[in-house]
């Protein structure tokens, strides 16, 4: 389906569950009392706004939250998901901690990417940007990917100025140990997040700085044409992405929409504005996304450390 301006828009993230057992710094406020989230929808209903979706054009859909592989029958769900007519390509982004067990049985359910967050590799400092994490689950869900046979295993870091810029080219070279891509994106000024200073919004270009042998892979390609820029390290395995939402947005590509784990169609990660299709039918949540893409905005407001957030919700209440 084409939205006002001509995008197609055929991409779904589904928020699962805004449950997490990490408290990233970033991510997920200390203090989440009194911050919106309403009944959450349950597993048919999720199903029938896939399927509503789908009838629309919705071919990709992300499973997150949250953390999706908290939600009690995730399983199931990603089966029923990955049946749904017209959806040709099921995929999940997790912080990695429950994966060891759970990825073989992803991949049978029909899971066919994973996107894992690691945004350090040091232990010390892992544990004390996610609340008490243990890294090396991350490190065994890393590896229980990579043997499960999906198409692509994404590791994701926010690149944050004074926490991990001395690690970026330790990050970049695991493209040279394991076949998998690593992408540095940007930290996004969200609700609940104000706890950075100034310096640590670090542009993606410091990646390029950092790496100067980084080579542009397949630039000016449909393959490169995406929210990511890619670029690989002589003789990897996978590729460095760069995600670059603050400064240089990429809504021209945006091909994107939300759904929150309590039934909000979200059009924009950095709008205020949210549809709800909690409780309707399948007729119901096909106008609920219709009107979505209809009033996607062209372009996201300002988005600067230093400009006013619109967008209410943190990351953990939306799904990334
Ligand atoms: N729990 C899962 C995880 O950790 O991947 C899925 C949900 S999490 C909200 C999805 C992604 O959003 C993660 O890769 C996380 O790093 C990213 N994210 C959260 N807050 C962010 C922020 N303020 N700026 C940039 N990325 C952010």
């Amino acid at each position: 389906m084409k939205d006002r301006f001509g995008r197609e828009i055929n991409y779904l993230r589904l928020s699962v569950t805004p449950e997490c057992n990490l408290r990233c710094r970033y991510c997920r406020p200390e203090e989440e009392e009194g911050i919106r989230c309403g009944a959450l929808l349950t597993e048919d209903e999720m199903i029938t706004a896939v399927s509503a979706a789908a009838e629309l054009g919705i071919t990709k859909l992300r499973i997150t939250g949250g953390e999706p592989l908290l939600y009690k029958n995730i399983l199931s769900l990603c089966n029923r998901i990955s049946a749904v007519p017209g959806i040709v390509e099921t995929a999940i982004t997790t912080n990695g901690t429950n994966l060891a067990a759970l990825a073989k049985p992803l991949y049978r359910a029909g899971v066919r990417r994973v996107n894992i967050s690691l945004d350090t590799l040091d232990p010390g400092k892992y544990a004390d940007m996610t609340g008490g994490g243990d890294i090396r689950r991350v490190l065994d869900g890393i590896g229980a990917a990579l043997d499960a046979g999906f198409k692509t295993v994404k590791l994701n870091a926010v690149l944050i100025g004074g926490f991990n810029d001395d690690e970026i080219r330790a990050l970049a070279e695991i493209t040279k140990k394991m076949p998998l891509d690593v992408r540095f994106i940007e930290l996004m000024p969200m609700a609940g997040n104000r706890v950075f200073s100034e310096d640590a919004y670090i542009p993606a270009d410091t990646v390029l700085a950092a790496l100067p042998e980084l080579e542009p892979w397949k630039a000016g390609t449909e393959e490169n044409r995406s929210t990511a820029r890619l670029y690989r390290l002589p003789g990897a395995y996978g590729r460095v992405g760069l995600i670059s939402p603050v400064s240089a947005d990429f809504c021209a590509f945006c091909s994107r929409l939300r759904l929150t784990a309590d039934g909000m169609v979200k059009p924009c990660l950095h709008s205020p504005a949210e549809y709800c299709l909690k409780g309707l039918d399948k007729d119901g949540m096909t106008e609920v996304f219709w009107k979505a893409v209809q009033e996607k905005p062209l372009r996201r407001g300002a988005l600067s450390p230093k400009a006013n957030n619109t967008q209410p919700r943190p990351m953990n209440r939306i799904g990334g």
